[in-house]
């Protein structure tokens, strides 16, 4: 059997430097949920931050987040199996930052996964391999300012026709295998319909577990033939934002054997700077709102109907984004999947477009009437139909 705990987001920030960077990490992650890490065979995490001691912010919207090269350390100490890069912030300082990066993983002999010089090489995927059994993990992210491309380094985009293909030679070489998708909308709780047709894609393609994080809360799951899809992990640690969905996550305890795998979600909250178990209550009330959620996407239309909703909240402040000219936030919002979609969606099937936005009132008809000499002249498409007197 192989055990494998995957954690979502991890950042070291101000609040927690000193724990990182003094092999402090006890102090920011209560014994039980150190004992649940520990015990599995391998350890996942997603470094959502470049380490860099210089700050080289590239153009883009939404902060450029960095972390000093010695807090290394703290992430040591969590004994990663590998680390997943794919994500929309490990470029915020560019090459530069990426270089710092794994050259201080290599050096704390820490492995990474979905980052390359070029697409090609950030596409690889990683094999965990215990007891003859082979787990293939493939790392991709939306399209936020931070992906690779056939020149460029960076991050293994999502990319509609070649990851299933990735995906599916993965599986003709694995027992099982994980797909970590960094993208969906961040602090939305279920799928957009586009996202639950590329996570069933990828499951049909042979990825026996989609966990989708970067949405910062939990979401809910899906059975979906042979594959579970999670919508929404949460983070690990990562100490920005004190909203509600920032306050609960999850870690998920995969156990595989050569017939089958099992999923376990284990939940936990934001304490300060740091994460602890929550008393039975608590966790019994996390685990049940993950279920309903889950019942819910369920229903016929449900994702349909609750994404409208989103997207008629969402749509002022996009075509705001417009009228300013803010051509980073502008790019942004045509390039990233889940952007994209929502603005898309917004445009086509809602009803809350603000005045400068709406369309044109519709002619009656598509002729003309021109006056000159007293006369009127009826133009169609350009020609003259006819005239007649002014009265
Ligand atoms: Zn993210």
């Amino acid at each position: 059997m192989i055990e494998i705990v995957i954690g979502a987001d991890i950042v070291p920030t101000p609040s927690n430097f000193a724990n990182f960077q003094n092999a402090k990490m006890e102090e920011i992650i209560d014994k039980d949920l150190f004992d649940i890490i520990n015990s599995a065979d391998f350890r996942i995490f997603n470094l959502e931050t470049p380490l860099c001691n210089n700050q080289t912010p590239i153009d883009k919207c939404g902060p450029n987040i960095s972390a000093p090269c010695n807090t290394v350390i703290g992430l040591q100490q969590l004994l990663p199996s590998f680390l997943c890069l794919a994500n929309n912030h490990i470029m915020d300082h560019g090459p530069q930052g990426l270089e710092t990066t794994l050259n201080t993983l290599q050096s704390h002999n820490i492995s990474y996964c979905g980052i390359g010089s070029n697409v090609s090489a950030a596409k690889r995927p990683f094999i965990l391999e215990k007891d003859g059994l082979k787990i293939g993990v493939y790392t991709c992210c939306e399209h936020e300012f931070s992906t690779a491309d056939e020149h460029h380094p960076g991050a293994n985009p999502f990319d509609p026709l070649n990851t299933p293909d990735d995906i599916y030679t993965l599986k003709s070489q694995t027992d099982f295998v994980i797909v970590l998708y960094h993208g969906g909308r961040e602090h939305y709780r279920y799928p957009s319909p586009e996202l639950q047709k590329r996570c069933r894609k990828m499951a049909d393609k042979g990825a026996d577990i989609i966990i989708c994080q970067h949405s910062h809360c939990i979401g809910c799951k899906e059975q979906y033939k042979h594959s579970e899809i999670i919508y929404g992990q949460g983070n690990f640690i990562f100490d920005l934002c004190d909203d509600d969905e920032w306050q609960t996550s999850l870690l998920i305890k995969l156990q595989f054997s050569k017939q089958k795998y099992n999923c376990t979600y284990i939940p936990f909250i934001k304490n300060g700077a740091g994460i602890t178990s929550p008393d039975t209550t608590q966790a019994t009330q996390i685990i049940s709102d993950f279920e309903q959620r889950s019942q819910a996407i369920a229903s016929p239309n449900f994702i349909y109907q609750q994404y409208q909703k989103e997207a008629q909240q969402a749509l002022p402040i996009y075509t705001a984004t417009f009228r300013n000219n803010n051509i980073y936030a502008m790019r942004n919002y045509l390039d990233c999947e889940a952007h994209h979609e929502i603005f898309s969606f917004g445009l086509k099937h809602c009803s809350c477009l603000p005045e400068k936005f709406s369309a044109p009132k519709q002619k009656k008809f598509f002729g003309k009437i021109k006056s000159s000499n007293g006369k009127r002249s009826f133009y169609l498409f350009g020609f003259k139909i006819f005239s007649y007197k002014k009265a």
